[in-house]
């Protein structure tokens, strides 16, 4: 439903959201959304006012009966601490975190999840009466979009990886931990490479999966790697922003049909790496679907209640 071919078409609205898709807080419908045992949940980032979590979340609640509310914060390093220390003093349900938070916030909880202490780094923080948990969905998120939208099982499959930082590690923790064949990611050979490189090939070493790390200008490795592989993932930003245009591959022709090739990005929803693969009959995913899947992980982490995923999509148009 989130493939860069199908997006649409799919989902139902709400009713209960109006046309700005804020929540409504009076009685309409003769129930109110705020009551007096009404739970808070967030999203900690700098800056925060553009994140789309607040509308799927507060849907969410809203379509579960859940009597909570979802706010963002700014928050940075300078009171990421008190902010923290914030969800057991208000009784929270639990946060969300964007970068630098995800890294910093690990050394302010009480208990990792195994994918969290793989990756070291957290984007969910979960208050388990009193006790912060601090888990890591953007991999789970990968992974159930895939199983979800592509209909494809990450065990025994290679995945070649475009880019190694926050995403992309993100993502090589769950597959190996889900059982990947091989995961390979190709990264510029600058001064961070032979770091970056040992820090990646040690998750190998604690799971069954076999990690790579490549220098990202070796075309000839990469085209062979593209060969045996199942799936391509762009996890650098080249397609988006200033870069929206470029493709992170060299050439078109290293892709081959029987790859599926999802870019990380979702703004724009079809980048140029997704148009060469849709053109050469490739199954084509943007990044929507790992978005959604990341926060309907936390919603069901905080709440024990799937996300209505149908009532979402205008959210992502
Ligand atoms: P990040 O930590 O900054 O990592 C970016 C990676 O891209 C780095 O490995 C960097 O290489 C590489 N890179 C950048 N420019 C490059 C170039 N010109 N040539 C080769 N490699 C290049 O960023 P991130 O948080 O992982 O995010 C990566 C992408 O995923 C972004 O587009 C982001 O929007 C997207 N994303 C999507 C979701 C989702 O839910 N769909 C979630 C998270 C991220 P070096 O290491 O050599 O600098």
């Amino acid at each position: 439903m989130f493939s860069t071919k199908t997006l649409g078409g799919f989902f139902i609205f709400h009713d209960k959201i109006n046309k700005q898709n804020s929540i409504t807080l009076d009685n309409q419908g003769g129930q109110s959304v705020i009551s007096g045992k009404t739970k808070l949940a967030g999203f900690f980032a700098n800056p925060a006012e553009h994140s789309l979590s607040p509308r799927m979340h507060n849907r969410g609640f809203q379509a579960c009966g859940v009597d909570a509310v979802y706010l963002a914060f700014e928050v940075d390093q300078t009171n990421l601490a008190r902010a923290i220390e914030s969800i057991r003093t208000l009784d929270m349900l639990g946060v969300n975190l964007s970068m630098p938070n995800k890294t910093t916030a690990i050394a302010y909880v009480d208990e990792l999840s195994q994918e969290a202490q793989l990756i070291g780094a957290i984007n969910t923080i979960v208050n388990q009466n009193g006790k912060l948990i601090g888990y890591n969905t953007d991999g789970i998120g990968f992974v159930k979009a895939m199983a979800e939208t592509a209909k494809i099982k990450i065990k025994d499959k290679k995945i070649t990886i475009l880019g190694a930082g926050g995403a992309a590690k993100a993502i090589t923790v769950q597959a190996a931990l889900e059982g990947a064949r091989e995961v390979v990611l190709y990264k510029r050979k600058n001064e961070r490479f032979l770091t970056v490189k040992r820090d990646f090939e040690k998750i190998g070493e604690q799971t069954d999966s076999i990690v790579r790390v490549v220098d990202y200008a070796d075309e000839e490795q990469l085209v062979r790697d593209l060969q045996t592989s199942e799936l391509l993932v762009n996890a650098t930003d080249i397609g988006m922003g200033t870069k929206e245009g470029q493709s992170p591959l060299a050439k078109a022709t290293f892709l081959h049909e029987n790859l599926f090739v999802i870019d990380l990005i979702y703004s724009p929803r079809k980048t140029q790496l997704l148009k060469e693969a849709e053109k050469i009959g490739a199954p084509a995913f943007n990044g929507l679907g790992m978005l959604l899947y990341q926060g309907a992980t936390a919603f069901h982490l905080w709440t024990n209640h799937e996300m209505p995923l149908d009532i979402m999509k205008d959210l992502f148009e």
